[in-house]
């Protein structure tokens, strides 16, 4: 039987009830990986049980990204039951499209308060934590809309730019006690998030991907395991996009 990647381990993931977290979250736990699992509304005992099946401990933790004070708090209770945190997937986040002229200041701002101020949160508490073990791995969900602009997207390419930004100063400035940051940049996934738009909306999107199909969660998961199992790559955008970015 093959090691597990990342046995005896601790991840934080936030946002991971659903989608693209709960995704990370399962294939991190069928390493051997203990599963902290934020999550903002509500989570099901089936996902819990999910997880724990794997042979790990699962804890739900619920709280919104945004606050700063949650994060801290959170960080602190993981440190002490689980003595600590090897790492942290930053994939919460949301959507509010509407065309720039039309925005409202509450659009803009709430998804940049999740979706940027968000991940900003969870590495500023987890940093002093990761810095005192001389390790970890932080992972954040960036898009491929945060390389190349979308229209009706201000708000979300402009949370998800900066995320960019935020991973690569990250990586510059944890990189010399061992700790690796990188972003994921997925393309179409199917998941609630992109459910809501229109048929036309979706063929649209699979003409512009070369591999002729939307990402599953399975192929986000697969990425988030191989950036929090490798210790020499840091700084990068690794898109999974099906070849719609390159
Ligand atoms: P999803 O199914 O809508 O899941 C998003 C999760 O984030 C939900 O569980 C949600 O919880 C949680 N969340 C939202 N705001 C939160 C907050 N303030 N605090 C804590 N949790 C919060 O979306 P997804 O498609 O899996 O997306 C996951 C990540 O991938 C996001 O960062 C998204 O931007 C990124 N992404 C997705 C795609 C795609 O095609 N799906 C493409 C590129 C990037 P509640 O339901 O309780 O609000």
């Amino acid at each position: 039987m093959s090691e597990k990647m990342l046995e005896g381990k601790t991840a934080v993931v936030t946002g991971a009830a659903k989608g693209i977290g709960k995704a990370i979250a399962l294939a991190f736990a069928k390493e051997g990986c203990n599963i902290v699992l934020n999550y903002r509304s509500s989570v099901s005992d089936e996902t819990i049980k999910e997880i724990e099946d794997c042979g790990v401990k699962c804890l739900p933790v619920q709280g919104d990204v945004s606050n700063f004070n949650f994060a801290s708090d959170l960080m602190k209770q993981v440190k002490n039951e689980f003595g600590s945190i090897d790492v942290l997937v930053n994939n919460a986040g949301i959507t509010k499209d509407m065309l720039l002229m039309r925005m409202s200041e509450e659009q803009f701002d709430s998804v940049i308060q999740t979706n940027l101020k968000g991940t900003f949160n969870m590495i500023r508490h987890v940093s002093s934590i990761m810095l005192k073990q001389k390790s970890g791995a932080i992972i954040n969900m960036a898009s491929v809309v945060g390389v190349m602009g979308n229209a009706g997207q201000a708000n979300y390419a402009a949370s998800k730019a900066g995320v960019i930004g935020l991973t690569k100063s990250t990586a510059k400035e944890l990189g010399a006690r061992g700790i690796t940051c990188n972003a994921i940049a997925p393309g179409f996934v199917e998941t609630d998030m992109t459910a809501v738009l229109t048929d036309e909306q979706k063929a649209k999107m699979l003409e512009v991907i070369p591999l002729g199909r939307y990402g599953q969660v399975e192929d986000i998961a697969k990425a988030a395991v191989f950036l929090a199992t490798n210790t020499y790559i840091t700084g990068q955008v690794l898109n999974v996009d099906g070849g719609m970015v390159m």
